[in-house]
């Protein structure tokens, strides 16, 4: 069964509702996913119902195959639900309501780090002057300047998501929707990246959701932190994430951090071994 709860002990973050009023981004009711094939179904996703704010960070968890990536591609319109209704609330323009950043593979190999950049707005039809304009701003804010011309193969991996962070930001969608956008990296690199992420967000306030494996990035960059079941995928709870904002990675060394991870990491535990039963 479905529960959805909101920690409401926790007290709100400093900065996050924007608009408020507006229409919730991503208005989910009910939904669920079956993804048929020749060798049976898989029922990913089960009556899945929650509201995205407008400029808000939801990050989501859960167990491996939960269905959070199916998740994400039917908010960005790549798949649909089965069951269900999906509300955008987004405005519609030449650019793409979503940009989507993916764990790997994100970047063109033949591009180099300056088309990969203006990919988005090209294909919005923006003008030359202009996509790079925007596009050497973004290359600048990810610390990439230098590296225009380089290629994909020339760079590390923190390089590589760099340029796929950097594009999602400069294509100018309203929303960003990214699977596991760190997940490759190594610690370190990793840390630096979220610095990076927190900062981007805090001066763009895009409405941001990221899947992650990792119950701290989320503390550190969500507003919100969704909770996942085992597959079928379901909310098995909401967490309104208690740190105000401008936001550093000092909050990881406080007690209230600690505490929080030790919540989310019971809340999780039960998930992630009913999931390693059923594979
Ligand atoms: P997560 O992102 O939580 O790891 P996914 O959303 O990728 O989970 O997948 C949820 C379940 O749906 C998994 O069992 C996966 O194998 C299945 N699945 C995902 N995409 C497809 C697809 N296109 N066809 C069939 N099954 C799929």
């Amino acid at each position: 069964m479905m529960t959805q709860t909101s920690s409401s002990a926790s007290a709100p973050p400093a900065l996050p509702v924007r608009n408020a009023g507006a229409p919730p981004v991503f208005q989910v009711r009910q939904v669920s996913k079956i993804f048929s094939s020749r060798t049976g179904q898989v029922e990913a996703l089960r009556d899945v119902s929650f509201d995205f704010a407008d400029g808000s960070f939801t990050c989501i968890v859960g167990p491996s195959g939960c269905g959070k990536s199916t998740l994400l591609r039917i908010l960005g319109g790549l798949e649909t639900a089965t069951y269900g209704e999906i509300t955008v609330n987004l405005p519609k323009s030449r650019v793409p309501q979503s940009a989507f950043v993916f764990q790997e593979h994100g970047v063109f190999p033949w591009f180099d780090v300056l088309d990969n950049v203006t990919f988005g707005q090209r294909m919005a039809g923006v003008g030359k002057v202009e996509r790079e304009d925007v596009a050497r701003r973004w290359i600048a804010e990810v610390g990439l300047t230098g590296f225009e011309h380089a290629y994909p193969h020339q760079l590390s991996g923190g390089m590589r998501q760099r340029i796929a962070i950097a594009r999602a930001f400069a294509t100018g969608s309203p929303s960003l929707l990214m699977d596991e956008p760190l997940g490759a990296l190594d610690a370190q690199t990793r840390m630096l990246m979220q610095e990076q992420l927190v900062r981007l967000w805090e001066a763009e306030r895009k409405t941001v959701v990221l899947v992650t494996h990792s119950i701290e990035e989320a503390l550190l960059l969500g507003d919100q932190i969704i909770v996942m079941s085992a597959r079928p995928g379901r909310i098995k709870e909401v967490i309104d994430v208690p740190f105000g904002r401008p936001r550093d990675v000092s909050i990881e060394g406080t007690e209230r951090f600690a505490q929080m991870r030790q919540s989310i990491w019971e809340s999780l535990r039960d998930e992630v071994q009913a999931s390693m039963r059923y594979s």
